[in-house]
């Protein structure tokens, strides 16, 4: 099992254990990992069944930035820092919603660890309930598709420019569609004293209405369409941005998957995948995102 494999039960195709192994591996299992309540623990820490071969605790929803800031300074009282990484994985609603607090506080304090928000777009273990990072259009079950409304209506909360705000060392946003840039931003991460945070966007094949067969096509999708930019900010600068040749119209990632299937056919999905299309359109814009021709 390595660092983290048998006996987890996460659905074929999820993404949460194809994020969790790539940065166990190229940490090579140098971690004190927490995990906040959420899919993950569910599936990975049941009674009985353990699939985490690292040093594990499991949080509440919204303190595992504090319970990582208790174990990086405690290592650090005691001298054994050099024994491994603080790394926090947390999902969306734990991160954006119910623990951004204790997480500012964390990057306020700049402690040493390292957090990684695993974003499925939605309170996946409950029963799919949207949570900030849950995109425009969405219908989950507390904003679903109605005779009025199509899905959610309002922004995906920007978790990068949140956490850039804070003028912590390293920012970056990747997905597990491309699990080399996970490696490489995973490794130069590490390499900062302070506070990190690198948001993984991962496919919940329940939650998205996907085959576990789609999820790395639906995952490449959102980044090749610019709904979903993969950048990196040392310093608050923006120090790299995954180009994009020909970028895709966004109802090429939406139609494959069941959370967004009434836009085409509601009164209002026109509206919305135009709105959609319009926050890709801004990302190409304020990230440069397009691979042009001379490049
Ligand atoms: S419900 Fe979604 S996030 Fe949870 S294990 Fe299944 S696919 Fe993964």
């Amino acid at each position: 099992m390595k660092f983290f494999g048998s006996g987890h039960g996460a659905c074929p195709g999820c993404g949460l254990p194809i994020a969790v192994k790539t940065v166990l591996n190229v940490l090579e299992g140098k971690v004190f990992a927490v995990n906040s309540t959420g899919c993950l623990e569910i599936i990975s820490s049941q009674y009985g069944k353990n699939a985490w071969n690292v040093p594990y605790i499991h949080s509440l929803f919204e303190n595992a930035a504090a319970v990582a800031a208790g174990v990086e300074a405690a290592l650090r009282a005691m001298k054994r820092k050099d024994e491994g990484y603080v790394v926090v994985f947390a999902g969306d609603g734990a991160t954006a919603d119910i623990g951004i607090g204790t997480l500012s506080g964390a990057f306020d304090r700049n402690h040493d660890i390292l957090y990684i928000c695993l974003d499925n777009e939605a309170y996946q273990n409950t029963g799919h309930q949207q949570s900030g990072l849950t995109p425009p259009g969405e219908s989950t079950t507390t904003t679903p598709a109605g005779r009025v409304l199509p899905g959610k209506v309002g922004r995906k909360k920007d978790m990068i420019s949140i956490a850039v705000a804070h003028g912590i060392p390293y920012v970056a946003s990747s997905s597990v569609g491309y699990i080399s840039d996970i490696r490489r931003k995973v490794k130069k991460a590490v390499k900062f004293e302070g506070a990190k945070y690198i948001q993984i966007h991962s496919p919940c094949v329940t939650g998205w209405g996907i085959d576990g067969s789609l999820s790395i096509k639906v995952a490449r999708l959102a980044v090749e369409t610019g709904l979903y930019p993969l950048v990196e900010y040392e310093y608050g600068k923006l120090t790299s941005v995954k180009k994009i040749k020909d970028r895709k119209p966004v109802e090429e990632y939406l139609k494959l998957q069941r959370r967004f299937r009434h836009l085409f056919t509601h009164e209002r999905g026109r509206e919305m995948i135009e709105v959609l299309q319009k926050f890709a359109d801004e990302n190409a814009e304020k990230y440069g995102l397009d691979l042009r021709k001379e490049e």
